[in-house]
């Protein structure tokens, strides 16, 4: 049988051994490999890092199917995913700025938590439609949110089946661990979970591999890929490979690109054999 996997890094930076893990974790879990390229974020996204990643990845003895995916090429897709979502009534326009919403957290007695820190209290849900189109007339900023209690509501118990270094098996999805997630802003039609489940499915992908810092989205894909009726692919979520500090490697952490190893003389055999003994391995929480 086919497993597809995929390695998908953001061209924002040089890849580091922490990458170097999660793409030869890609390969060896596949029968086909694939490289997408996640530049959505145009500011931060430079074309100069997209061609060191793949020279990077080259150099590890990694070969990938042709063509690359770029996810700045995929935006009439989102779009339509989208507009798929606002069709079913899930997707309502929020105004906060990110000092707003920090503001009302500070506020409430008990703000709840979710994977990455409070979750957004919701204060543009129940907007009317008379304010929604004032504001939108207006000419206010604003991004896009999944109602997700409505969105998880209408999709049902839902689940996801990990095959990683943690915790495996069937794990039960808690679609609104994230709360109402910003799935597009007012001039990019997509941000980060509509883009990868999107993606995912386009290119057939069966086994989802990254790290286990990503486990907590799976909740948030899952919920997503029903709603679009999107295949499910299995999940497998890898160790994170920390610094001496027990940090996740930066791309600003310059010592352990692989442009600076491969400088200092290492073959691509001492990176697996580094990553392989890694005693600076750790699994992370959920
Ligand atoms: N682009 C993401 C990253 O660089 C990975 C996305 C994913 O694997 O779902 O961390």
């Amino acid at each position: 049988m086919t497993t597809t996997t995929r390695f998908a890094p953001s061209p924002t930076g040089a890849l580091h051994l922490g990458h170097a893990y999660a793409a030869l974790f890609a390969r060896a879990r596949g029968t086909r490999f694939l490289v997408r390229i996640e530049d959505i974020d145009r500011a931060r996204c430079k074309a100069v890092y997209e061609a060191a990643i793949l020279n990077d990845l080259a150099w590890l003895g990694l070969s990938w199917e042709e063509p690359v995916l770029r996810q700045s090429t995929r935006m009439a897709a989102y779009g339509a995913a989208l507009a798929k979502l606002k069709a079913m009534g899930l997707v309502y326009p929020c105004f906060c700025t990110r000092t707003e919403i920090a503001e009302e957290i500070a506020r409430a007695e008990s703000a709840p938590q979710g994977p990455d820190g409070p979750l957004y209290p919701g204060t543009c849900r129940p907007l009317s439609e008379t304010a929604r189109n004032r504001r939108l007339s207006e000419g206010q900023p604003y991004a896009l949110r999944l109602d997700s209690a409505k969105a998880a509501a209408g999709a049902g118990p839902l689940s996801f089946q990990e095959q990683g270094e943690g915790q495996t098996g069937c794990i039960s999805v808690d679609p609104l661990c994230f709360g109402d997630i910003v799935l597009a802003r007012k001039d990019t039609p997509s941000a980060y979970h509509l883009a990868v489940v999107m993606d995912d499915a386009f290119q057939g992908v069966t086994l989802v591999t990254r790290g286990q810092d990503l486990f907590a989205a799976t909740h948030i894909q899952r919920l997503l890929q029903t709603l679009l009726g999107l295949p499910e692919p299995a999940y497998a979520h890898h160790k994170l490979i920390l610094d001496e500090t027990g940090k996740k490697f930066s791309k600003r952490d310059r010592a352990v690109t692989l442009q600076a190893l491969r400088e200092q003389g290492a073959t691509p055999r001492d990176i697996a054999a580094c990553l392989q003994d890694s005693d600076r391995a750790m699994i992370s929480r959920k």
